[in-house]
């Protein structure tokens, strides 16, 4: 099993779960892996996050660190001490704070992808009638509801001219996905 962060074309991370780096590399030519927050399949593999280093000391090298490792006779004798080892002790906050970036960019793109199905629930979809409904509402022939659709650049700028109030959204495609 291989975990890789990915990136879309918009900037979203994700992780990717794979067999082996083979088969991302099949799957993403195939145009199969996709943006699970907007469906682009205009996937790259990000780098991997920069290591944090909190302490100022640099690693000790390979060869000081062989000096100072303890002949193995002593290593056994070592063993029910208590204290940490150093390299040990040295990796751990980077990999903690890896996982708390991942957890964070997590949670927020689950509460993008909530609210957006939030909207979506509350909003009546007129697709490209969006315009038209917008401004009927605006000037009171039709009754006032949330409503949701598409409109071009001209035509959201046209609208908000004439004082329609409008707000550009790009939903997930997953929050639609919901809506049956
Ligand atoms: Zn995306």
């Amino acid at each position: 099993m291989k975990v890789l962060d990915l990136f879309c074309g918009h900037g979203h991370g994700f992780e990717g779960w794979f067999g082996s780096e083979d088969d991302y590399q099949s799957q993403q030519q195939r145009g199969l892996v996709q943006c699970p927050l907007c469906g682009s399949s205009q996937v790259r593999k990000g780098l991997s996050a920069p290591r944090l280093n909190l302490g100022a000391r640099p690693a000790p090298g390979g060869a000081r660190h062989r000096e100072d490792a303890p002949a193995p006779g002593a290593q056994a004798g070592a063993a029910s001490s208590p204290q940490q080892p150093p390299a040990a002790a040295e990796m751990a906050p980077p990999a903690a704070d890896r996982e708390a970036l991942r957890q964070m960019q997590a949670q927020l793109q689950a509460a993008w992808l909530k609210l957006s199905r939030e909207i979506a629930a509350r909003t009546e979809d007129v697709g490209s009638r969006f315009a038209d409904e917008a401004r009927r509402m605006h000037h009171g022939d039709i009754a006032e509801r949330s409503i949701r659709g598409e409109a071009t650049r001209e035509q959201a700028m046209e609208l908000l001219e004439e004082g329609v109030p409008v707000m550009p959204l790009a939903l997930p495609v997953g929050a639609k996905e919901t809506l049956q």
